[in-house]
């Protein structure tokens, strides 16, 4: 093993934490000087008698250089789209585009309230009704509800649909199918919603397995749950054939549309046969996440499901004004108001900014660069699944393990080093050692070279200097976490030293 620590490619020195706001400046810093007082000073004590605090509160002290930098050093050791390349797959990282911004905190959006009369606010209405109609031409499913707060929430929201769809048919169904490559948030929400989870195989090209899917159909089954392009990538060419053997046992098909950015403006869910999906308006429709939320989870479906949609929804009348509405049988609100406003705000921009032919285009050229760097990596990796890819496509470190020692995990710690957010890494489940690399279309050629480059320079390393890459990473703040304690147990607070 070299003695030396090797440093980020920039030789740039480790940034890592330094005081919290509580420990930097001085009693006497401030950055607010307040006006001369010119009216009669009351003593609070006297007017509020014992709520009055008998000791100051302990707030920073801080001149406005010490916050600016205490925030720019707090920027500098987070990682996001704005600092560099960040490939996690089913992500769909996209770089989100700063008018969204501009637009969500227009005054006459920020400014509303949600009880006022639907007269006072026909632009928030209009944008709701349009924001819904052009997500109902993009999936091919013309009813919408906006208010789903995320992917998983909408899932949610889609699958209390079927129950009442069945429910209302008299003939409640006690279980959901789902594939092995399925995002954990599918099982989730069937157990939520009191379905019992069927998984099947994959077959041997990574797709839905026919014979498999027809042998658990039956008509205790609700619904059958699938991402297409599914999480490693691939397009199901047999999509009309699952959702017909759906269709054959009264099941109702459900889409998992976080893949969207793969299809969107080239081919549509509900032509597929899907009679509902969600979309990840902070995915596919670029808003930032990554930090826990807010997101947007609408959900599309069917002509025929449109009555059970939560309620109310926003409505077009012929005098051309907008006003709400609640479908007829209407599984009520799964969320206050109506949902996360400003995530809307975004995703409207961002269609109205592209247009049409930008959706497809934006689909388009995600999948050119996952393909591209799918063709860069194969055989520096293994490709398990190796058809043409959609907008990721899924790596797998099994071979390196076996020849070096070296695991997927080290390989996603050493390009922290190399200045990249790691890949999506052990999902799918059902490939060993996984890496799945999700590029999206706003990243420049130079961006996808650089991380190919990189991941070569560590296969490298990984057969000269094992234990360089696995001692991984030495330029961050922190270095390896005890994952599962920081999961479990975390300690987030800090305390004051005197307290
Ligand atoms: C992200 C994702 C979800 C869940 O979406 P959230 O908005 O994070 O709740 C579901 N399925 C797939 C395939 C995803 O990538």
């Amino acid at each position: 093993m070299s003695g030396t620590v090797p440093n980020s490619p920039a030789g740039a020195p480790p940034r890592g934490p330094r005081e919290t706001i509580f420990e930097i400046g001085s009693p006497e810093s401030t950055c607010v000087t307040a006006p001369d007082l010119d009216v009669p000073d009351v003593d609070l004590a006297q007017v509020m008698g014992g709520a009055v605090r008998t000791a100051p509160p302990r707030l920073p002290h801080v001149t406005e250089l010490e916050i600016m930098r205490h925030y720019a050093h707090l920027a500098e050791m987070n990682f996001g789209v704005d600092s560099g390349f960040y490939p996690l797959g089913s992500c769909t990282m996209k770089y989100n585009p700063r008018v969204n911004e501009d637009t969500c905190r227009l005054e006459g959006f920020t400014g509303l309230h949600p009880y006022q009369p639907a007269q006072t606010v026909q632009g928030a209405l209009e944008l709701m009704y349009g924001l819904a109609q052009a997500l109902g031409e993009i999936s091919g499913l013309p009813g919408v509800t906006l208010q789903p707060a995320a992917g998983a929430h909408g899932e949610l929201t889609a699958l209390m649909i079927f129950r009442a769809a069945h429910e209302s048919a008299g003939d409640p169904r006690r279980k959901v199918v789902i594939p092995d490559t399925a995002h954990g948030t599918n099982p989730a929400t069937v157990t939520m919603c009191g379905y019992e989870t069927v998984t099947i195989p994959s077959d041997g090209n990574g797709l839905v397995d026919m014979d498999a899917l027809r042998s658990v159909l039956d008509t205790d089954v609700a619904a059958f749950m699938l991402t297409n392009p599914n999480t490693l990538g691939l397009f199901d060419p047999n999509i009309l054939r699952i959702t017909d053997a759906v269709h054959e046992v009264g099941a109702l098909a459900y889409c998992d549309g976080a893949n969207l950015n793969a299809i969107m403006g080239i081919s549509r869910p509900g032509d597929m046969g899907f009679d509902a999906m969600h979309i990840n308006l902070h995915k596919t429709f670029s808003t930032p996440h990554g930090g826990g939320g807010p997101g947007a989870g609408p959900v599309c479906v069917t002509e025929a499901l449109s009555r059970y949609l939560p309620g109310p929804v926003a409505v077009s009348f012929d005098d051309g004004t907008f006003g709400l509405d609640w479908p007829d049988a209407s599984i009520g609100r799964v969320r206050s108001f109506h949902g996360n406003f400003g995530v809307l705000v975004r995703a409207y921009t961002y269609l109205r900014a592209i247009g049409a032919s930008g959706v497809r285009e934006a689909a388009e050229q995600a999948v050119l660069s996952a393909n591209y760097l799918k063709a860069r990596l194969n055989g520096v990796f293994d490709v398990p699944y190796d058809r043409g890819c959609m907008h990721e496509f899924v790596l797998s470190g099994a071979r390196l393990k076996r020849e070096t020692g070296v695991r997927t995990l080290d390989v996603a710690k050493r390009l922290l080093d190399h200045g990249f957010h790691p890949p999506t890494v052990y999902f799918p489940l059902l490939v060993e050692e996984a890496l799945m690399i999700e590029p999206t279309e706003t990243e420049p050629l130079s961006a996808l070279d650089s991380f190919a480059d990189a991941l070569i320079a560590i296969v490298d390393e990984a057969r000269s200097n094992p234990d360089l890459v696995r001692g991984a990473p030495y330029t961050t703040p922190v270095r390896r976490l005890d994952e599962a304690r920081a999961a479990r147990t975390p300690d987030l607070r800090w305390r004051p030293s005197s307290a």
